[in-house]
């Protein structure tokens, strides 16, 4: 598990990587994390390690995993064009509008390339800002933080809805198929352990994949310690599909 795949090697990086600075507690922290991976149990990576802070935590794996979309959508990058994605969309049925509350507060309508760029670089922004992801040593986090992160959740989230829709067909025939995958499940490990796209509905494009991604490892590893109550119960379509039916909020 995790050996990647070849091609992701030769796949350009749609954004330039963040590297966690060598000899900080987020540094030691990532390799913790990376380590854990190699195990993998997917339950036991996400895992609060005994001790650490949460913020802590929270700020290494966004970092983390902002990298490791950017790597997966960089694969197909360039099959994603204003042309072949005039919308970003996951499907007929979700459509996402952009817009950040900054510079876009009315959430407009733009093709998924340009879609990505603008999150991506709202993402990265926040990430470079040390008020908001503080790496000093006794530099606070903010009180929204958490917030902030589940926000970033929830969008980054959208890319593999796009992914898996528009370009799951090139992963596949890229080899990238098992990759994505394994990312993606990894993704929603930690998005359940700390609750970070609180909304169901927003998980409602890629539903039915998650619980038999996440069935298999039921299967794999058996249930959770403590039941599955921070999973989504695999019977729950109440909610699904309803919102996602127009555009989905920014
Ligand atoms: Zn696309």
């Amino acid at each position: 598990m995790f050996k990647g795949f070849p091609g992701l090697d030769k796949a350009r990086t749609f954004r330039p990587k963040r590297n966690h600075r060598v000899g900080t507690k987020r540094y030691e922290l990532h390799k913790y994390a990376q380590a854990t991976l190699g195990t993998g149990n997917l339950h036991e990576a996400v895992t609060l390690p005994e001790g650490e802070d949460q913020h802590e935590w929270l700020a290494v794996n966004t970092v983390d995993f902002f990298n490791e979309i950017n790597l997966l959508y960089g694969v197909i990058a360039e099959f994603c064009t204003e042309a072949a994605c005039p919308v970003m969309c996951a499907g007929p049925k979700y459509e996402y509008m952009w817009a950040d509350g900054l510079t876009v507060k009315k959430p407009m309508a733009v093709s998924a390339p340009r879609y990505v760029d603008f999150l991506m670089t709202w993402v990265q922004n926040q990430l470079d800002d040390e008020k908001l992801f503080p790496t000093q040593i006794g530099v606070p986090f903010p009180p929204d933080f958490v917030e902030r992160v589940q926000n970033i959740f929830k969008r980054l989230f959208r890319v593999y809805a796009h992914i898996y829709y528009c370009h799951f067909d090139k992963m596949h025939e890229l080899g990238a198929e098992p990759h994505l995958n394994t990312c993606f499940k990894h993704y929603m490990y930690f998005v359940y352990e700390f609750n970070l796209i609180p909304k169901r509905e927003e998980l409602a494009p890629l539903q039915e994949l998650i619980d038999k991604l996440l069935e298999r490892d039921v299967e794999a590893f058996g249930q959770r310690e403590g039941g599955p109550a921070n999973f989504p119960h695999c019977g729950d379509a109440s909610d699904r599909g309803s919102m996602a039916q127009s555009p989905t909020a920014p």
